[in-house]
């Protein structure tokens, strides 16, 4: 029997891209907003929109809590599949992090329209951070976990939110070791 397939969000569900902004930038004025201009309004948005186009920025993110665990349980009883929506220009940045993080060896997805990547190779399983897309993946996969942010609290339509990638994982596991 061929393994359900789960697909991965990168930033906000495996990579701390905020974290990452918190360790470059200092503290923000707004903790844990969803965007960089938000959360660092002191700071020129020339400023930050070079740091977010620096291939290097997304090599030195750190992991959001977890993920490293939740992803070797899972994936002894799923096939797991990165599908970001980050720019071409930083897919081998991306690929040099999951290599850092001992991540490597999972199969990775960059693409614009990520839902329907999704959509087309008929994911079982979506984790995601963005509330929008969590509402527009329930759609059509059966399981969407949207992993609770500040930025991303309201109706959540069939998604299932979550709080951290224990959860996931009790909820997928049952017998995942
Ligand atoms: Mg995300």
């Amino acid at each position: 029997m061929s393994k359900k397939r789960i697909a991965c969000d990168i930033d906000g569900v495996v990579a701390n891209f905020l974290a990452g902004a918190v360790e470059y930038w200092g503290e923000p004025q707004i903790p844990v907003a969803y965007s960089l201009e938000e959360m660092f309004p002191h700071i020129p948005e020339e400023d930050l929109g070079t740091w977010v186009d620096l291939p290097s920025t997304y090599v030195d993110l750190p992991l959001v809590d977890g993920a490293r665990e939740g992803i070797s349980r899972l994936r002894e009883a799923y096939s797991i599949t990165f599908v970001t929506s980050r720019p071409e220009f930083v897919e081998d940045a991306t690929v040099e992090w999951l290599e850092k993080q001992g991540l490597l060896g999972l199969r990775l997805i960059v693409a614009w329209d990520k839902a329907a990547v999704i959509e087309q190779y008929g994911f079982s399983v979506a984790i995601e951070d963005d509330l929008e897309m969590a509402r527009r993946l329930a759609q059509f996969c059966p399981r969407v976990f949207l992993l609770n942010w500040p930025y991303n609290s309201g109706p959540c339509g069939r998604a299932m939110r979550v709080n951290d990638w224990e959860e996931i994982v009790t909820i997928l596991g049952g017998n995942v070791g």
